[in-house]
């Protein structure tokens, strides 16, 4: 059985070549537009949404809560989603969420205002400000916040964070097969990777072909290929296959972290500069800078194939939170 849908977003989304940049790095390179999906500002959870929407709705849930940090993108998605079709959303969200084996970075974050947060406002998200603490402190929150609106009576859908389950995997299998239709292969591709159904569906997808799906951490977390081999368990179940995808199946790369989730590294920055000032493309400071940054390192060491793709996964709106880090 496949899974349903609702229609989110306008797809396919645009590819083009970076033909500037193709030439400085000496690179058939290219880049996938999920920043420009024509809904709520862009970003890779919509295609995600476009699932877990239908299945909110197929339950009939009136209020979906899930978690983030204040200035997530996939709370924003998740916002404007509900609004299209009349649901009520609740996020439990902290400024900086945190590895708690790593501990809270000192460096700065993105303001409080603004940004997402000022787009969740407006959506009208029940938006529950906790103090930093661990991921798995917001976690609780978000269970905690989630029994209390059934003990209001509320039906109640809960999304993990990011969108990540098996039915968000699911969304980026497909969008596998919709890049396989709209160009020849492609060595590799290089994307963002963090709560982890964007790689993992990608993975699953490219299973078995000659193309590398190499994803770049914004989390201080070498271990996340384990969660992600778990998404891809989800989705062999969801789909009756047995496709058995392992951590080491994960080409994954956490050298381009910086201080932190959420903190916007030096090479972050350059790369969001750098892809503006030569292709007149914005990245975001706290996940597609840090992925593309990740790109040009790899490209420097000689490891990437003549031909790659960067799957642009969104996340424009938090730049505006992020003014302090380009005066
Ligand atoms: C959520 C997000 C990611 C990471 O995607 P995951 O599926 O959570 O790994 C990457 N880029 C942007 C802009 C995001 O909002």
């Amino acid at each position: 059985v496949r899974p349903h849908k609702v229609p989110l977003i306008q797809s396919p989304t645009p590819l083009h070549r970076l033909d500037r940049l193709a030439d400085q790095l000496g690179l058939d390179l290219w880049i996938k537009r999920d920043d420009l999906t024509g809904f709520a500002m862009g970003g890779n959870k919509g295609r995600k949404l476009e699932y877990l929407m239908a299945e909110a709705l197929g339950l009939e849930a009136q209020v979906i809560v899930s978690c983030g940090a204040l200035q997530s993108n996939f709370v924003r998605q998740l916002g404007a989603a509900c609004s299209r079709f009349g649901l009520k959303c609740a996020a439990a969200v902290m400024s900086l969420p945190y590895e708690g084996t790593v501990g809270k970075p000192e460096e700065g974050h993105l303001t409080d205002q603004g940004g997402n947060a000022l787009l969740d406002r407006i959506l009208g998200v029940d938006l529950r400000i906790y103090p930093d603490g661990t991921w798995e402190d917001l976690f609780a929150h978000m269970e905690a916040l989630a029994r209390q609106y059934e003990e209001e009576g509320a039906k109640v859908y809960r999304v993990p964070v990011g969108g990540s389950s098996p039915l968000g995997a699911f969304a980026f299998a497909e969008a596998a097969r919709e890049i396989q239709e709209q160009a020849p292969p492609f060595g590799a591709i290089v994307c963002a990777s963090s709560s982890g159904s964007t790689q993992s569906g990608l993975v699953y997808g490219f299973r078995d072909t000659a193309t590398r799906v190499i994803g770049i951490s914004c989390d201080p977390e070498p271990d996340l290929p384990v969660e992600f081999a778990a998404l891809c368990d989800g989705l062999d179940d969801l789909l009756g296959e047995n496709k058995k995808i392992r951590p080491d199946d994960f080409e994954f790369h956490t050298e381009w972290v910086g201080a932190g989730y959420g903190i916007p590294s030096p090479e972050c920055l350059e790369a969001i500069r750098l892809l503006a000032q030569t292709e007149a493309i914005f990245l975001d400071p706290v996940y597609s800078g840090k992925a593309f940054a990740g790109l040009l390192g790899l490209a420097q060491r000689g490891e990437l194939p003549d031909r790659v793709l960067f799957w642009h996964t969104g996340g424009v709106p938090a730049l505006f939170a992020a003014d302090s880090f380009f005066r």
